[in-house]
């Protein structure tokens, strides 16, 4: 395969896509720098369903209310993993409550899931000729997970690429920035309705929430995500206003 390196904007994308605020964040963030993005999503057996039910409603409104974006948007692909749920025993997959471990890892973590998910998203990214991942992890917010930093992704691209002999750069926007910087992001990007978009039509709750909604979308209000999601849209509202 040609290693010719080409300009971004003639380059193609493969955005992991879960539906919630951060990767909906990364799809825009792809969407404004590539010819042609198209996203993949993971079904492991999460314990709630409507956080892939929210993909398609994102990717729907983006085309609806975003028409220079619209046309660069292709395919959507939906894997199934549920051998991740046989070979991992975490509380986003069982109905367990969640907790912190005394490795100071939260019982949500799936070990390596984020080396799973490049590696399986690098094959398919070859196969539909993208030379870019794109994914939403990041050192700032995140809790604790190994698999989420800056130097485990930079080993796995440089592993992907030789692995493939194909350059597959991979991308994490959001690697440094806040979860209020990622609310600005999203802004300076598609404005005040990709905002709106986001808080309306993504989902983050660990408990599957959506009847309560807040100025920062549905959720529960107490979960760790929830929180997060909460603390942030009041940071970043409170240095908009
Ligand atoms: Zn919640």
């Amino acid at each position: 395969m040609s290693e010719t390196p080409q300009a971004n904007s003639a380059r193609k994308a493969l955005v992991l896509f879960s539906g919630g605020q951060d990767s909906t964040a990364c799809l825009a963030w792809a969407l404004e720098r590539y010819a042609e993005v198209e996203t993949i999503g993971f079904d492991y057996g999460q314990r709630h369903r409507v956080e892939l039910d929210c993909r398609q409603t994102v990717r729907a409104e983006l085309i609806a209310r975003f028409p220079a974006w619209a046309p660069k948007l292709g395919e959507d692909h939906l894997l199934d993993l549920a051998l991740l749920g046989q070979i991992s025993s975490t509380a986003l997959t069982e109905h367990r409550a969640i907790e912190m471990l005394a490795n100071g890892l939260p019982n949500t973590f799936v070990p390596g899931r984020n080396l799973l998910f490049l590696t399986f998203a690098a094959t398919l990214a070859y196969r539909r000729g993208a030379s870019v991942l794109v994914g939403g992890m990041c050192e700032t917010d995140f809790s604790g997970y190994p698999d989420c930093r800056d130097n485990t992704l930079k080993a796995l691209q440089v592993a992907l690429s030789l692995g493939l002999d194909a350059p597959m750069t991979v991308e994490t926007p959001l690697m440094f920035i806040t979860k209020a910087q990622t609310w600005a992001l999203t802004e300076s990007l598609g404005g005040a309705a990709l905002n709106e978009l986001i808080i309306e039509h993504t989902h983050t709750c660990y408990l599957g929430e959506r009847t309560q909604r807040h100025a920062w979308g549905y959720g529960c209000g107490s979960c760790p995500a929830c929180e997060l999601r909460a603390r942030g849209f009041q940071e970043f509202s409170e240095t908009a206003s």
